[in-house]
């Protein structure tokens, strides 16, 4: 009986930060990549050599089927975002059903599973490495029935080793980067084996390289019986993210648990993290900023990015981006003259330019000249028209002076004082295009630049394709 395989690979490329609103356009080079893309991942099947070639109709079929699965404008035409999604570091397995005889019937027949390390990688201790891969299988030993035990000789379901390049499973590795890790679906040979690109710099807590923990857990995942998940916070999407805390997502349980079941022996006390709908009418903002022209929001460990020419938003875990922040922010706001974005969350305030927390930050919100009793902030904004940032406390606001670094006389006052007519609690707080976006609960108050009219309420997902 032939038997399929199924395999991931993770894909680790350099996430890009926009800069310009114009996009350039396609090159041969990107539909080179994007047609690799899809041959690996969406099967489209590799160009013939008869004298028409791949149909464009299938291209565009598969582009498609890819746009459909990322949730991307689904037009069938290769476009700048989707590009941007096919260069984000990802696992290999295909995403879409066509190569999945049947989901879900790859499952170990047993509980009971042994795994063994074969080798080791020279990037960590054996003491991490070991650490790292007996916590990635834990991650799913928590949620589940399974029991996993370690052998030193033998084959173990579950062979787990580092290689580079060709190592003999006919899936060579690529060298730096691109590929980071493959791992076979539950079967009796090669399934359930895990194999790690030796090629790529593996951290044991690092946010920096490739953290083996969590590139670790999201391969188990598949040596267990695994498919991909269309939910971006998943720890089974196949695009890599840094994580810090890792809590198992809920689709992830929800996966695993519809395979195997709970686990019987414990109560499990975690609050599994669910992902975000941007869509939700009941949703409540976090914290609402630009970044170099772009508007982003934030809610619980990910926020939805959108550009001023784009018809798509972008969902990103916060420390994808910023591995040192803080999840679960009070407020942010952007000061375009430094370039910087300013996260606040309780006492602390984390200044970020492009990728990195600046020195010497977190800092204390007395380095914004807040008093010692406000204990957080619940939104900010800058007004480009006047240099001041606004800091929102409940029903108060402050206003600071940026480049005298000093708050200004006369308050706090009442929100409604400098907002009239607006009576309710500020949760999220933006300037955008001459007007002042004031967040409050799930709904959207725009007033003038100077506050002194309100124009328009809107639902918090007006600038989001909802
Ligand atoms: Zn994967
Ligand atoms: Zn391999």
């Amino acid at each position: 009986m032939k038997v399929y395989y199924q395999l991931c690979i993770l894909i680790g490329l350099m996430i890009s930060v926009h800069t310009g609103p114009v996009p350039a356009p396609i090159g041969e080079d990107e539909e080179i990549l994007a047609k690799t893309y899809l041959e690996k991942l969406y099967d489209l099947k590799e160009e013939k050599k008869t004298p028409y070639g791949r149909s464009v109709s299938e291209m565009s079929q598969k582009l498609s089927e890819m746009q459909e699965f990322f949730k991307l404008n689904v037009t069938g035409v290769l476009d700048r975002e989707t590009l941007e999604v096919m260069t984000q570091p990802r696992c290999a397995v295909p995403d879409v059903a066509a190569y999945v005889l049947s989901p879900g019937q790859y499952k170990w027949p047993s509980n009971q599973l042994t795994y063994r390390i074969e080798n080791y990688t020279p990037d960590m201790t054996q003491a991490e490495v070991d650490d790292s891969i007996q916590r990635a299988l834990q991650v799913w030993a928590h949620v589940t029935p399974l029991k996993f035990t370690r052998i030193y000789s033998g084959t173990a379901d579950i062979m787990i080793s580092f290689g580079v390049r060709d190592h003999g499973d006919g899936y060579p590795f690529d060298g730096p980067n691109g590929f980071l890790a493959h791992a076979f679906f539950p079967s009796p040979g090669i399934g359930g084996d895990t194999h790690f690109d030796d090629d790529e710099t593996f951290t044991f807590s690092s946010p920096q390289g490739y953290n083996l923990f969590l590139v670790a857990a999201h391969e188990f995942g598949h040596a267990l019986g695994l498919d991909h998940s269309k939910d971006p916070g998943a720890l089974m999407h196949p695009i890599y993210s840094y994580r810090n805390n890792f809590i198992l997502p809920q689709d992830d349980v929800n996966g695993i648990q519809a395979l195997y079941g709970p686990n019987p022996d414990s109560v499990d006390p975690a609050i599994h993290p669910v992902t975000p709908d941007a869509c939700d009418p009941k949703l409540v903002l976090d914290a609402v900023t630009l970044l170099r022209g772009e508007m982003m929001f934030f809610k619980k460990n990910l926020f939805w990015r959108r550009g001023p020419l784009s018809p798509e938003t972008e969902q990103h875990l916060i420390t994808s981006f910023w591995p040192d922040a803080p999840n679960n922010i009070d407020a942010a706001y952007e000061d375009p003259s430094e370039d910087t974005v300013y996260l606040f969350k309780g006492q602390k305030i984390w200044a970020v330019d492009g990728y990195n927390i600046a020195q010497g930050y977190p800092k204390s919100l007395r380095s914004v000249s807040l008093p010692p009793n406000v204990k957080k902030i619940t939104a900010a904004l800058y007004n480009s028209d006047t240099g001041k940032t606004l800091f929102f406390v409940g029903k108060l606001y402050y206003s600071y002076d940026h480049r005298n670094k000093k708050m200004d006389k006369g308050y706090p006052k009442p929100v409604e004082e400098g907002f009239p007519g607006m009576t309710a609690k500020i949760t999220a707080a933006l300037q955008y295009r001459g007007f002042i976006y004031l967040f409050s609960g799930p709904r959207m108050f725009e007033f003038t630049s100077d506050g002194q009219r309100l124009m328009r309420v809107l639902n918090n997902s007006y600038f989001l394709p909802c």
